[in-house]
Parts: C-alpha cells; structure tokens; sequence
C-alpha cells in the first residue's frame, strides 16, 4: 500500500479539477478522467482506477469533488457491478480482464448483473445447475437464473455454472464472465411486490462463452463466488453515512414534521432505532477500517443483518408516524427502474421495498448461519450432501 496522505489526495483531486472544470467538461470524460487519475477507488491498484492507497481516503476525495460541484458516478444504479462484479475480477481476474472491464464499469457505461441465484438454488447456491460444457476455447451454457436485479440494463453478467456433476456440489462449479447481449441469452421481466419489476428471469439456452472469459479455475467457482458473495454483504450492509443519515434521518425528520401523530410508544421506538442505526454505522466504520488491510470477512454478514432489520423496523416506524398518507401508493403500473431509490419515493414504496432486503445479496436466516459458524464457532448445520455428487443429490 502507498503512503499517500489525505493531503496528497486534495493536491491530486485539485489537478484533477484543473485539467477538467466540472462546469465545463462533459460528465462522461470528467468520469474517465477521475479513473485515469487514480481517483475513482484509491484502494485499487495505480493503473485501475486506483492509487494504492488506505480505503478511508475516498472519503476524502469524495468530500472534495463533492465541494467542486462534480458529477458522481451514480453508484446505485451500477451498484452489482461495483459491489460484487469488480472486487472479484480484482481478485481472480487476468490483466487483460482488468483493463478490459473495470474502466467502463466505474464509470457506468457498461451496467452488471449476478446470474447466481436459480429456482432451487437461493441459499444453497451451490446446488445450481445451470450447465457449462467445454466446446474447444468456448463453453456451452444452458440454464436458468432468476431474481436477477438489472438484468434488462445489463451489459455483462457474472456467471456461476455447474461444469462436472460427478463430484461434489461446491466443487464443479466455474464462474464466468457473460456478455449479455449474446445470442441466447433472454431476460424477462418480474414483477414484486412494489409492482415493479426490478429484477428478472434469465434463460441461457446454447450461449457460447470464450475461455478467455473465464474468472479462476474451472472447477473454482465455488471460491471465486464466495469472494462476491462476502463483497456483496458488505456492499449492502456497510455503506458509509453520515450520522442521522439515510432512513434515520428520514423518519426523525417525519417525528419532527408530524407532531400531532406522536405518542410515547413511538417515541420510544424512534430513540431505539436512532441508537441502533448509531451503532450500525460506527460498526460499519470499523469494519471498512478493517477492509482498507485486508478482505472481507464473515463478519460483513452481521452488517448486512442488521441493516436488513434497522430498515424493515424503520420503514414500519415511517408507516405509522405517517398516518393514512403512509397508506398511500401509487399506481401499480408495471416499471422496469434501473436503480433502488429508498430515499427518493414515497414511505409506502420504502416499505414494500425493505422487505426484500432481509433476502436479497443472502437471507437473514442463513446470515444468522454464518455468523453462528464462521464467527461466533458454534457447531455447523448437519450437510448430509457434502460428499455426495452433485448428479446423485435429490431434487
Ligand atoms: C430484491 C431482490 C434482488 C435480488 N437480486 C439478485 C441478483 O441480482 N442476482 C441473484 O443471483 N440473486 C438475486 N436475488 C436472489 C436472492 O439472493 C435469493 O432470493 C436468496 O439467496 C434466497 O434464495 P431463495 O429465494 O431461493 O430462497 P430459499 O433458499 O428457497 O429459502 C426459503 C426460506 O428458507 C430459509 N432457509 C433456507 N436455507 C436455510 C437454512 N440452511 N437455515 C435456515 N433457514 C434457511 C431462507 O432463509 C428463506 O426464508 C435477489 C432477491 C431479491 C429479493
């Protein structure tokens, strides 16, 4: 890691701005020009959109840019492709995969999505079936995914497929880059609980992909997802804001706004959730402190746990303090939107939204798992199909 300090960081952002004025440069270039400078991701390596540098010094960058009026990346609408997508092409990717993908994905002109989940294979992903057959320097993929957010947007695709059903479920298994605008693959809409189809069916019948988009070893997808799968959990439950920011803030603001709709009960539930969201987002602090030395560990799942509870218990609390306008929603008309905007719509939206977050990127159960497992060392569940092959399981 560089010994770059925050100062050096201001010096290097103000070269930035001098070479391309926010005002007057177009966003895309400015976008590139932040990548080339190293800026975009400082913890990345110089060459990649990186400078090398401590994981806490992009907040510094942030600050500054965001003082100069710059445009932002719009982080949420390219959220897999930056959460999960790059911090494993980082790790298993070749050099040409790295230069190839990371650029265009920062700046969000290639959006990504996660073909992991299938019918039959949420929580137990490694029972997946989708197959992969080699054909020379190509692979062969027939499945079918599905809950695939951003599919419809979607230029590339991260892909775990099954590609020996003799051994083991998590053995077999080979991850993939997937272009998504070839032949076979087809995305269909799903329609949620919002009314919204954010995510999507994708069918994968004789998409041909080349060796050369391989991520890891064939038969290592099993480690390779475990690596999106922990970035994912962080990506979700360990973004940085400020105190009283994000849905906190939001339902004070309701407490503050709506004095009539108070009562001692939901007082006493707003100061318990103000001091949970507190404790969420020092926890968050220390464990990004934690990711600027080393990878994710297990302990991202608590973080996305407690984020999947603090925003169902909010959202519920921002219903009540509403009174009959929290029951309000709109139209129901089928929208495919490109990102979550939990702070943008209106409390009703906030609440049927919240309910996929104790599911999406791992459910609340199976975190409970990890955690019991993997950081607190209480005996693991029973797995009966550890040594059976994958071809012999049952379903
Ligand atoms: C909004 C949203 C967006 C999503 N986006 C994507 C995406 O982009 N890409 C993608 O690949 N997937 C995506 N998913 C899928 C998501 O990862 C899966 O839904 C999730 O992993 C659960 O799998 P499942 O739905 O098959 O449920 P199942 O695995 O069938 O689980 C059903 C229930 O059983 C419980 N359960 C299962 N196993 C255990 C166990 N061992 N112990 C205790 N309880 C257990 C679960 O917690 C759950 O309550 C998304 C989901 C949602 C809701």
């Amino acid at each position: 890691m560089s010994t770059l300090t925050a100062d050096d960081l201001r010096a290097r952002v103000g070269e930035l701005l001098a070479a391309h004025p926010p005002a007057s440069t177009d966003r895309l270039e400015f976008l590139r020009a932040r990548f080339d400078a190293g800026l975009a991701w400082v913890h990345y390596p110089a060459g990649l959109g990186g400078l090398d540098a401590p994981r806490e010094l992009q907040n510094v960058v942030e600050a500054e840019l965001a003082k100069a009026g710059a445009p932002d990346n719009n982080p949420r609408r390219i959220g897999i492709g930056l959460g999960m997508a790059a911090p494993t092409i980082l790790r298993f990717g070749t050099e040409e995969q790295k230069q190839r993908y990371l650029r265009p994905l920062w700046t969000g002109e290639e959006v990504w999505c996660q073909l992991f989940s299938e019918p039959g294979a949420g929580s137990d992903l490694a029972a997946l079936g989708t197959r992969a057959v080699r054909d020379g320097d190509e692979w062969v993929v027939n499945g079918q995914k599905v809950w695939t957010s951003v599919a419809h947007i979607a230029r590339f695709a991260i892909l775990v497929t099954r590609t020996n059903p003799d051994v083991p479920k998590h053995q077999g298994m080979t991850y993939f880059i997937c272009d998504m605008t070839d032949p076979g693959v087809e995305v269909r809409p799903l329609r949620q609980l919002t009314g919204e189809a954010e995510f999507n069916e994708v069918f994968l019948s004789g998409v041909r992909i080349p060796d050369a988009n391989r991520l890891g070893a064939v038969g290592e997808g099993w480690k390779v997802a475990q690596t999106t799968l922990m970035n994912e959990r962080v990506a979700i439950g360990g973004n940085a804001i400020p105190r009283e920011g994000g849905l906190i803030g939001m339902v004070s603001q309701t407490w503050r706004d709506r004095p009539e709709l108070r009562t001692p009960e939901l007082h006493d539930r707003l100061l318990k959730l103000w001091v949970q969201a507190e404790a969420a987002r020092l926890a968050g602090t220390r464990l990004r402190q934690q990711l600027a030395v080393g990878a994710p560990g297990p302990e991202g799942s608590a973080m996305k746990l407690a984020f999947a509870n603090l925003q169902q218990a909010l959202t519920g609390l921002e219903i009540e303090l509403s009174g009959e306008d929290g029951l309000r929603y709109d139209d129901w008309t089928l929208r495919r939107p490109e990102k979550v905007d939990m702070l943008g719509r209106g409390p009703g939206y906030r609440y049927l939204r919240a309910k996929g977050n104790s599911i999406e990127g791992g459910t609340s159960e199976v975190l409970r798992n990890i955690i019991s497992e993997r950081v607190l060392g209480l005996p693991s569940e029973p797995r009966v199909d550890k040594d059976v092959a994958w071809k012999d399981l049952p379903r």
